[in-house]
């Protein structure tokens, strides 16, 4: 009887604990606050130091065709000499209108994310990502997109939206309306790893949380800042709710690969669609 009492007591405390962790992070996710972020970072702590690993899941099993993430970030006109660096994240609109047309020819469909995460896709697939959330995706890629029948996903940073050479919010919810689909960046581009458990967590949550009231679509996916994270970082963004995170090692996707940490395929500036379909069909034989 004492034994049975006891583990009464033991079941009831379990209960409230997880009661109480989930109500700190409902509250949290409604409010947008950050000043109570406190508990939540400690009830994660608990959490993870518990479940560990099993929190990043891995893709599904099944051996399917591995798929590439392409990674630009500007379509635009750009001068190699004075600006080099920005030469090398960009490429020409007609440059990207030939890697389309490559792309197709070569039998590729796209996809997003949420496609991705739903398994419900034909083999051939390949998504298409553009980071910071430049107004060029807006002007220049969505005419070209929509004109071959593609989707793509703008990975933006919420606090330069309506900012010079970024993506307007009403620009976003056109894009949202025309299927493509919208991802987190952050709020200001920090290194995530250099963060403190309070602002990680403010710079993935509120990005995610601001970004689904604007579009009206659940935020699954996450590009990490200049590529830089770490398990701290994978840690937070699982319990924050993000299901596909991508950084900028070099890779194709498959059924090996933890969906917060997924490779991508770095478009150089200016690339063929020669080079870039090679580059693909490389990393597929690697
Ligand atoms: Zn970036």
């Amino acid at each position: 009887m004492k034994l049975i009492r006891f583990l009464n007591w033991v079941f009831l405390l379990f209960g409230l604990v997880v009661l109480g962790l989930t109500g700190g992070y409902l509250y949290l996710s409604r409010s947008g606050t950050i000043t109570r972020t406190i508990p939540v970072i400690e009830g994660i702590n608990k959490i993870t130091s518990v479940v560990g690993v099993q929190l990043i899941q891995s893709a599904s099993a099944d051996e399917r065709q591995e798929v590439p993430i392409l990674m630009y970030h500007y379509v635009r006109e750009v001068d190699s000499n004075t600006d080099p660096l920005g030469y090398g994240l960009s490429v020409s609109p007609e440059i990207f209108a030939s890697h389309l047309a490559a792309l197709e020819q070569a039998g590729y469909t796209t996809i997003t994310p949420q496609q991705f995460l739903s398994g419900d896709y034909p083999d051939k697939s390949l998504i298409l990502s553009f980071d910071d959330g430049y107004d060029d995706f807006y002007s220049q890629a969505r005419p070209l997109l929509l004109e071959h029948q593609m989707t793509a996903i703008a990975f933006v940073i919420y606090g330069f939206l309506d900012q010079e050479n970024y993506l307007s919010t009403g620009q976003v919810e056109e894009l949202v309306a025309d299927g493509f689909e919208i991802g987190s960046h952050t709020v200001s581009h920090p290194n995530l790893t250099s963060l403190d458990d309070t602002r990680l967590q403010q710079e993935l949550m509120e990005s995610r949380t601001a970004l689904e009231r604007l579009t009206g679509k659940r935020i699954i996916a996450i590009s990490y800042p200049s590529g830089e994270y770490d398990e701290r970082v994978l840690r937070y963004a699982n319990f924050v709710g993000y299901k596909f995170g991508v950084t900028v090692e070099n890779g194709l996707v498959g059924s090996k690969n933890e969906l917060l940490k997924l490779p991508r395929v770095r478009v150089g500036g200016n690339e063929s669609a020669n080079d870039l379909l090679a580059e693909i069909e490389n990393l597929r034989s690697s």
